[in-house]
């Protein structure tokens, strides 16, 4: 294919491609600022290794990141929430000759403390430009970036995408929501995971508007969904839950705006149901790092009918359930062009997500209704077994979430000599509530099963979460005991 910016800046030379601040900047001049910009770091380059760049959600982190794939250099993209220590981790992983940092963290992360040579934006625009060949073609198996995985457990795994996997993910999304150039998507969703990464490589394919924000703020959103011709949102759970607590009841979204995008984790029915009332037009979906976004989306027409549902796998995604012995649940399986690469230097650890016969294991658990829909029950690894049967905290999670005085809770557990393991929950309570081990224990006796009742209840002031507002269950079960509180009977 054609360089997608190059390509983009032909056919859309006037159509605006970004707002940042109240700066709109078209196609044409996106690509003139992203070339000069490739220009100056091609005065920092030395041979053909990937570049990393850390930045903000900005102008110069959304040039930086298209100006790597105009030099035809793969992408390292980390996530400037990381500590210095885990930032090497990732930087001696993926080995970068340059590391572009966004002068905007100079007061979180300065270039010494890395261990790759370091530039900053600020001395970066500063610098000479050194002409370079344009990369004249994107490549279907030509590996655009690597980017980490949430982490949610175990050690973050540098998923290697190619452009034919965001064109394959940009093509199966397009299919699904109808996209064109008439589309604005807001991107508050970090510019450094699969979530904010995909709005810029559809924003290219389709000729959409990206409206880029540097931070979630809910006031702040609520008010560039009633007044500003935003169509689509990208959104995690946690954003939707605020943004609906910050939505005041006079407040509506403008006409336009049409897909509130949901995906990166499961989410509770009451916040489904809520959005249902308000007419927030939510659309769950499912996807991974490791298959370049989302590869299964519900559509409006059945959000009501399949409430819970994360809908049906996309135009050029295969799904299966693996189910073991006849059961209905079992592990959520695919065969998609948008699945990556492979684990950078981890390639044993890639094959094993393969069956033999070429099927990816997504390690998620779930099932399909009679009409092919997707509900996905939790993840292998977060579930456990208490007295043989199986618990997925999330199930638990939903239960909880709709107890007036928890503000999040998240269920982890803990070994125990009777039954293997035991539920235990982590509870962020709302301002002035009153909560009580017993109290809690009637409440959720009412909906579970009374093995999935959790045996103890913490409390916390906030929950650890990994970069893009994921709970990070290795935060969990590393917590300080200071931090957390047993709560009495
Ligand atoms: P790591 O692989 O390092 O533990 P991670 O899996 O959290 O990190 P991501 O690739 O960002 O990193 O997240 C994908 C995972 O998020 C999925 O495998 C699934 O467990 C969860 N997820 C995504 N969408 C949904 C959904 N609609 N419902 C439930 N879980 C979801
Ligand atoms: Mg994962």
């Amino acid at each position: 294919m054609e360089n997608w910016l190059k390509k983009r800046s032909q056919l859309s030379a006037e159509k605006i491609a970004l707002v940042y601040q109240d700066k709109h900047i078209t196609f044409s001049e996106l690509n003139q600022m992203v070339q000069q910009l490739a220009g100056q770091i091609n005065q920092q380059l030395t041979d053909q290794r990937p570049v990393a760049v850390i930045g903000n959600n900005n102008l110069i982190t959304y040039q930086a990141i298209l100006a790597v794939h105009q030099l035809g250099l793969p992408l390292v993209l980390l996530n400037f929430r990381l500590s210095v220590r885990e930032l090497n981790l990732q930087l001696s992983d993926a080995q970068p000759q340059l590391v572009i940092l966004d002068q905007a963290l100079s007061n979180q992360i300065s270039p010494e403390q890395l261990n790759m040579p370091t530039i900053t934006t600020s001395e970066l625009t500063r610098a000479a430009i050194k002409p370079f060949q344009v990369q004249a073609e994107f490549k279907n198996d030509q590996l655009a970036d690597i980017m980490y995985t949430s982490g949610s457990t175990g050690r973050p795994k540098g998923v290697m995408q190619t452009f034919g996997n965001h064109f394959y993910s940009a093509i199966g999304t397009g299919l699904n929501f109808q996209l064109t150039d008439q589309d604005a998507w807001l991107c508050a969703v970090p510019l450094f995971h699969i979530s904010g990464l995909s709005i810029m490589m559809r924003s290219l394919i389709y000729g959409l508007t990206v409206y880029l924000e540097p931070k979630f703020s809910a006031q702040r959103i609520n008010e560039l969904l009633s007044h500003e011709p935003v169509t689509i949102i990208s959104v995690v759970p946690y954003m939707l839950k605020k943004l609906l607590a910050a939505l005041p009841l006079t407040q509506h979204y403008q006409s336009k705006f049409r897909i509130m995008f949901l995906g990166g984790g499961p989410t509770d029915q009451q916040t489904l149901t809520a959005c249902q009332q308000r007419h927030i037009p939510v659309v769950q979906s499912y996807g991974m790092t490791e298959t370049a976004s989302n590869v299964v989306a519900l559509n409006f027409k059945d959000a009501q009918r399949k409430l819970g549902s994360s809908g049906q796998a996309l135009f050029p995604v295969q799904l299966r359930i693996d189910h073991p012995k006849n059961k209905k649940l079992g592990e959520i399986q695919l065969k998609s062009p948008t699945i990556a690469q492979g684990y950078l230097n981890q390639p044993e650890l890639f094959q094993k997500k393969f069956t033999p016969d070429h099927w990816f294991k997504t390690g998620d658990v779930g099932y399909l209704d009679a009409d092919h829909f997707l509900f996905v029950k939790g993840r292998q690894d977060t579930m456990f077994i208490s007295g043989g049967e199986n618990i997925f905290p999330n199930e638990i999670e939903d239960v909880y979430h709709n107890y007036p005085d928890i503000q999040e809770i998240v269920i982890s557990h803990e070994s125990d000599p009777q039954w293997g393991a035991i539920p235990i929950a982590y509870i962020v309570a709302k301002p002035q509530a009153q909560l009580s081990t017993q109290t809690l224990t009637t409440f959720g006796r009412q909906y579970l099963a009374h093995y999935k009742v959790p045996k103890k209840f913490y409390l916390l002031k906030t929950l650890p979460r990994t970069g893009n507002g994921k709970i990070d269950y290795r935060g969990i079960h590393a917590l300080h005991p200071d931090v957390k509180q047993l709560l009495s009977n």
